[in-house]
């Protein structure tokens, strides 16, 4: 078995969720405009950077366009009522431009591994235990002005992240698990602080704030009683997997994960419009033992 932060986070959220996306495969048909407005800046920013080191630093707001374009026309994408192509356009182009002259300032340089390689969008994996992998892509790993190794997430996000999401937030600490086993090999310091580096993804509009770069946040490396628990929970995580639980786990009103759920109507009426099924004929690569789940009985109509 293989688990990533997200992984893990996805099986939190609501087990079923996680099943119906990682055991059954089975796709939405239509991808979210925020998974693919995100992805698209972390490319240009990513090829920005890469640029900067190397003191060539392409045009970001024209690699921005390039594949938000090529995104569009790759198939339909699925927009929130308040989105449009357009509007995330502009707001992507306006962010990236942004990134690209405040990073400067913020005193931080991309960590080069042994070869001197930037650790841009780095994939890393360690055993946990017999048979379970975990494993894990990290935005990007930075030197900042005192040396110290930081491990920065960047995300594009619709409002202000609570600053207090970083002191807890797993990925970061999964994330500095992996660096951690790796630091030597790659000729690297152990983690030395953890950071959120946040795009505010407002409208641009004549009025109001609009999209904005902000300053990263940082904390110190989580501890070992912190490291500790969060590898204690991957190891639940994986043993539920491992024995089949996949219950729904709809939460409170006021919390609940089913409203932004792809599979929402799958789940809770057993309709299968806007999903891409797996081929019957190849089966999804489904976690060892897991027991298969039968599609959804209709509900009664009221
Ligand atoms: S609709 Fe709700 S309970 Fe069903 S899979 Fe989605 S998040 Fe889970």
């Amino acid at each position: 078995m293989r688990l990533s932060p997200t992984a893990v986070l996805k099986y939190e959220t609501c087990p079923r969720q996680y099943y119906f996306a990682e055991g059954l495969r089975i796709r939405p048909v239509h991808p979210a405009a925020n998974l693919v407005f995100g992805r698209v800046v972390h490319q240009a920013i990513e090829a920005w950077l890469r640029g900067w080191l190397n003191g060539r630093v392409p045009d970001v707001g024209a690699r921005f366009d390039r594949d938000w374009t090529a995104a569009r026309a790759a198939g339909g994408i699925d927009y929130a009522a308040t989105q449009s192509p357009e509007s995330l356009a502009a707001t992507g182009r306006a962010l990236v431009e942004q990134f690209a002259a405040a990073w400067p300032g913020f005193g931080l340089r991309p960590a080069l591994d042994a070869d001197g390689e930037p650790l841009l969008e780095r994939q890393l994996e360690i055993p946990l235990e017999s048979g379970l992998t975990y494993v894990g892509r990290f935005d990007l790993a930075v030197v900042d002005a005192g040396g110290a190794l930081v491990c920065l997430d960047v995300k594009t996000s619709s409002g202000l992240i609570d600053p207090d999401w970083l002191a807890g937030a797993d990925p970061l600490t999964g994330y500095q698990l992996l660096l951690d086993a790796h630091a030597e090999r790659l000729g690297l310091p152990p983690v030395g602080r953890l950071g959120l580096l946040e795009l505010v993804k407002r409208k641009v509009t004549p009025k109001g704030k609009g999209p904005e770069v902000r300053p990263p946040l940082m904390v110190a490396r989580r501890g070992p009683n912190d490291l500790a628990a969060y590898t204690q929970k991957v190891l639940w995580v994986a043993e539920d997997i491992d024995r089949g639980r996949f219950p729904k786990r709809p939460l409170m009103a006021h919390n609940s994960p089913c409203g932004l759920c792809a599979f929402r109507r799958w789940c809770q009426d057993g309709d299968p419009d806007g999903l891409v099924m797996p081929d019957a004929d190849s089966p999804a690569p489904a976690p060892a033992a897991v027991v298969p789940l039968a599609p959804p009985a209709p509900r009664a109509a009221a």
